[in-house]
This record gives C-alpha cells, structure tokens and sequence, in this order.
C-alpha cells in the first residue's frame, strides 16, 4: 500500500500506518499521531488507563478533528 496523501501530490511513497478514521494509508510524513485517552466505565473512581493509546490520522482528518 502507498500512501493516499502523497498519491494526491503526485509522489509515492510506502504506507507505514493507515488512518484510524478513514482508513488511507499513511506514510510518516503524513501520519499523525495523536494520544487517544482510553475510557472505562467500569466500576467508580479511576476511568482511565495510562498510558495513553495511540491514534494515527491522516493530514484531512486531523484537521476535521480540531
Ligand atoms: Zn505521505
Ligand atoms: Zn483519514
């Protein structure tokens, strides 16, 4: 797989991640990565796991996000 960011700039370079969102293959240029904060809701108190999980997007749905 290739990535789609750098097929629309008309370059080729080997996808090293796909985007959590729509599925694009990414290389490390274009993945972003972003900390996904993990939520449980079992039991009450502490809801979160740490560290945080990792999430990869692409440059348009990075930007859709913020
Ligand atoms: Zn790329
Ligand atoms: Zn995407």
């Amino acid at each position: 797989m290739n990535c789609y960011d750098c097929l629309t700039l008309q370059e080729t370079n080997a996808a090293v991640a796909v985007c959590t969102r729509c599925g694009a293959g990414l290389c490390l240029e274009h993945a972003h990565v972003a900390p996904q904060i993990v939520h449980e809701t079992a039991g009450v108190g502490r809801s979160t796991h740490s560290p945080d999980a990792r999430r990869l997007t692409c440059g348009v749905c990075h930007e859709a996000e913020v």
